[in-house]
């Protein structure tokens, strides 16, 4: 990609460079502290791919701000990417979790917050029978071993272009021949994705037909909307098709609902009466600390039943079958659910959330139309997402070719310097409760400036 000039930009980009180094002396100095005892000064690789020379150190968090160590004022429009959805540290959620980490947190014991949340969960997503871990990606990644156990088939169907975590079996993609092939970086990978991964592009019914019709897939994994490279939304008739092809030959269909949260209280299933026979959730879910979930369909979950203890002896081996976690379903986790849904991500503060994100879309548009830029921005409940194509795009590949490092990091940083968060590696906004039409403003005035500051 040539606009924009290449010149022009890597001059803005130093100069973004210089004002975050100037501004930013404590994260500095925190990060290379931090780099003798951790690889790239960070707790978790990824978190050393943020623009700028070092990674912002934060301070202290509530609601859609963060106070970085510099003592600079953020809006968080990443907002952990989802795992801060409900907004930092909201108030009825801090309270659940404070008292019952007093009064212990882990006992290999369920408590009695644990079957509301299930309940709470079973209400919203509309499939009754819960199981619970510390993150999204324990969760699929135990939803596709069930899956496995009731129908003694190998092969999972995946999207390309997809993100669900850590899970081996979604670190595939296709290549320009439409092959399976390990997705670009990759590490360490078990097996050959192709062992075990069959992909299917988003929004193309016939080819998941055809990855179905040899009837040795046990489960398709799917976000019911994209939302790990860029936003792409279903087609009319996307859905259906998905899961006509699903019944057609006894495969499972779980939808990972994780990131698509956003759209609703019950997420896009509830939204759009979607008929999955497994929900994925995690993130946001427990107002800020590790939770995790899946929810089965009654008859998935007998069938489980009867697979995990098909001589009718108990459950023996239950604990060592690859599906756990000593702390999966711990009190503190399961207190934090039941604030959370009870009393924070409920469903009268969705129409503020998604009303803030038609008000960044439209400040965003906004600066694409004054200046014609060939960039579109597309919505999906609170979350919001520009990319540098002209239309929205109908695959993770029409997506994915559209990204462009450089300019990117470009806005980012320019972004970080006005005081204000996007989600790393894409460029998407996020609104929680908490979220002020002033916050959103603040990025529609930083967004139109950098964008005169490409093309005016
Ligand atoms: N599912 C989806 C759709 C995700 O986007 C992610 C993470 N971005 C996950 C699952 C995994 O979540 P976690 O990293 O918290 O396990």
């Amino acid at each position: 990609m040539t606009y924009p000039d290449r010149e022009r930009l890597a001059a803005l980009h130093h100069a973004e460079v210089e004002r975050f180094r100037a501004a930013r002396p404590e994260s500095g100095r925190l990060w290379r502290a931090a780099s003798e005892v951790m690889p790239e000064g960070v707790p978790m690789l990824w978190m050393a791919k943020w623009p700028g020379p070092w990674p912002v150190h934060v301070d202290s968090a509530a609601g859609a701000h963060f106070t970085c160590a510099d003592g600079i004022d953020h809006v968080d429009l990443c907002l952990g990417d989802t795992g801060a959805m409900v907004g930092h540290a909201p108030e009825a959620s801090v309270r659940a979790i404070a008292d019952r980490l007093a009064r212990g947190s882990t006992f290999m014991l369920p408590t009695a917050d644990a079957a509301v949340a299930a309940r709470l969960l079973a209400e919203r997503f509309g499939v009754p029978s819960w199981q619970f871990t510390l993150s999204a990606t324990d969760a699929n990644r135990h939803v596709l071993r069930y899956a496995r156990l009731v129908t003694g088939r190998r092969m999972i169907v995946v999207i390309d272009h997809c993100y669900h975590g850590t899970v081996d079996e979604a670190y595939a993609t296709l290549d320009a021949d439409g092959r399976t092939v390990p997705r670009r970086g990759n590490i360490g990978p078990p097996v050959d994705p192709a062992q075990t991964t069959i992909v299917v592009p988003f929004n193309d019914v016939p080819a998941m037909e055809a990855a179905l019709a040899g009837g040795e897939v046990a489960a398709v994994l799917l976000e019911p909307a994209m939302t790990n490279v860029g936003i792409v939304l279903p087609d009319a008739g996307w859905h259906e098709g998905v899961r006509r092809a699903c019944d057609a030959t006894g495969t499972l269909l779980v939808i990972d609902e994780t990131h698509t949260l956003c759209a609703g209280p019950g997420g896009m299933t509830a939204r759009d009466g979607l008929e999955p026979d497994a929900v994925v959730v995690g993130k946001t879910i427990a107002g800020g600390i590790p939770a995790g979930a899946w929810g089965m369909t009654a008859a998935f979950a007998e069938r489980v039943r009867a697979g995990l203890d098909p001589e009718g002896e108990g459950l023996e081996d239950i604990d060592v079958g690859g599906v756990g976690g000593t702390l999966a379903g711990n009190a503190v986790s399961m207190a934090g659910i039941r604030a959370t849904l009870e009393s924070v991500l409920t469903a009268e503060v969705y129409p503020g959330m998604i009303e803030r994100a038609i008000e960044w879309t439209a400040g965003v548009q906004a600066a694409i139309d004054e200046f014609s830029v060939p960039w579109q921005v597309t919505r999906l409940g609170c979350r919001g997402e520009y990319s540098f194509r002209p239309t929205p795009p109908r695959d993770g590949r029409e997506a994915a070719a559209a990204d462009d490092f450089e300019l990117q990091q470009f806005l980012h940083l320019h972004a970080l310097n006005r005081g204000i968060l996007l989600t790393p590696f894409h460029n998407m906004a996020l609104m929680s409760p908490a979220t002020t039409s002033a916050d959103v403003e603040r990025h529609t005035v930083a967004f139109r400036d950098a964008v005169a500051s490409l093309f005016g």
